[in-house]
């Protein structure tokens, strides 16, 4: 049977699970989900529960009644959720009666094995790690932590042909060094050092060529293949060693704005294609052609770069700028930090400029009453022009507006160096403060539209 991915991808937002409208996902979020699942797809059989470090429930589901078995996991690191929203999506799709046909093709093919959010204490604390910090994916020899330990059982109860380990990778990734954010990349984890190429392998790498092709029609050039690099404690390089074809999906990144919905539908379609080229695929024929010239992903894309300015007399250089995520309140929010200073002539990023004839000089800061704080793009424009990035007040505020908030004791450097905050000014020739950089956002003081949700609240609870 031929999917027709084209239609697919015409009605994802029918599709997919209404219920992520937020990037995180914890195990708040899927709670319900997972305890009416047998009642929202009856497909669906839970196979095991466990419990991670913290008591939380993890499960295993089973579904399908075909020959060849495929385990997979999602958000095993538990800030990285784009996978677990993509099998909720899957399982939608199975369900969704326009695909009756393709959900019958693969259930009666496949035997599907599913562990969504494998590290549900991290989602909670929105880390890498788990509850003690231990990062699980390190953890496939010693198997200290609970979670990697049921993973484990799950592979020996299982003993599935192929593994589908499910990820984020960080949001700073191009495809090799061109100015493409990679939107999704792939691997085929290496069993030795010496990065041999077995018959294990070689089936995972097909059925990523395969994919990858289905992808490229979508998003060209956006498609990368991750570092191949042997690491001996992950699962990933262990589960391949043991005979099982893995095939590891990174999400990455769309846009500067992080469209989310955009790479989870990205996300959704490629785990649909590797399930669909999984019962394809031909244990003697092999398409290896696609994957094997696929660039390599690099870390070289940042989301401002300033070139050219003064940093002090005669002293011209590029600076790099990356907005890094972190969780408050239960929202994602971005803080700007300086990433490199000096030639950036490797690196691409979401936006540049060439800064020509301007200098920068680091964020001044003024004091200021409850009732001088500005909530209007005029009065932040007059701080701003002033050079002011960061307005101090006596006690914590908890509304944001225009300029970053400190409080007075609170200090926050602003000196342009290497892992400060990336707040300055730079200045034109006629001495004008023409553009901020706040809280690593590129801000022209000629528009009298002063952005109100670009700086950052420092008077709050910690970063
Ligand atoms: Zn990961």
């Amino acid at each position: 049977m031929k999917f027709d991915y084209k239609n697919i991808a015409e009605k994802f937002n029918q599709i997919k699970s209404v219920d992520f409208s937020e990037e995180i996902v914890n195990y708040s979020t899927i709670k319900n989900k997972l305890e009416n699942l047998t009642r929202d797809f009856p497909f669906i059989k839970i196979e095991k529960i466990s419990a991670s470090e913290n008591g939380i429930p993890i499960y295993l589901i089973k579904m399908g009644k075909g020959k060849t078995k495929v385990l997979s996991w999602s958000q095993m690191h538990g800030n990285e959720p784009t996978a677990t929203k993509s099998l909720f999506d899957f399982l939608e799709f199975l369900q969704n009666p326009l695909f009756e046909e393709e959900k019958n093709f693969l259930l009666n093919n496949l035997t599907i094995y599913i562990i969504p959010l494998l590290n549900p204490d991290g989602a909670e604390k929105w880390t890498r790690e788990n509850f003690f910090g231990i990062d699980i994916n390190r953890d496939a020899i010693k198997l200290v932590s609970a979670e990697a330990k049921f993973l484990q059982s799950c592979f020996e109860d299982i003993l599935p042909e192929y593994c589908l380990n499910l990820h984020d990778q960080d949001g700073w990734y191009s495809v090799c060094n061109t100015s493409k954010p990679t939107l999704i990349s792939y691997l085929s984890p290496p069993f030795n050092a010496e990065n041999q190429i077995n018959s294990t392998r070689k089936i995972a790498i097909s059925v990523i060529s395969k994919s990858v092709e289905i992808l490229e029609q979508f998003y060209p050039n956006r498609i990368a293949r991750y570092s191949d690099e042997f690491e001996p404690r992950a699962f990933g390089d262990n589960f391949t060693a043991k005979g099982s074809s893995v095939i590891l999906i990174e999400a990455g990144r769309w846009d500067k704005h992080r469209n989310f919905e955009v790479v989870r539908k990205a996300y959704f379609l490629s785990l649909l294609s590797i399930f669909n080229n999984i019962v394809k695929q031909d244990k003697t024929s092999f398409n290896v052609n696609k994957y094997q010239h696929l660039p390599f992903n690099k870390l070289r894309f940042f989301d401002l770069i300033l070139k050219n300015i003064e940093i002090s007399k005669q002293i011209l250089v590029d600076i790099v700028i990356k907005r890094v995520p972190f969780v408050r309140n239960n929202k994602i929010e971005y803080y700007g930090k300086i990433e490199f200073i000096g030639d950036s002539s490797i690196y691409n990023a979401f936006e540049e400029y060439d800064l020509l004839g301007f200098r920068a000089e680091k964020g001044k800061k003024q004091i200021v009453t409850e009732k001088e704080i500005p909530h209007c793009s005029t009065k932040c424009l007059i701080f701003g022009k002033k050079g002011i990035t960061n307005l101090q007040i006596e006690k914590k505020q908890t509304k944001g507006i225009g300029l970053n908030l400190e409080r007075i004791d609170c200090n926050i450097p602003t000196d342009i160096l290497v892992g400060n905050f990336a707040n300055f000014s730079l200045i034109n020739t006629k001495n004008e403060v023409e553009f901020l950089i706040l809280n690593g956002n590129f801000i022209s003081l000629k528009i009298l539209d002063f952005p109100q949700d670009k700086s950052i609240n420092f008077t709050e609870t910690s970063l």
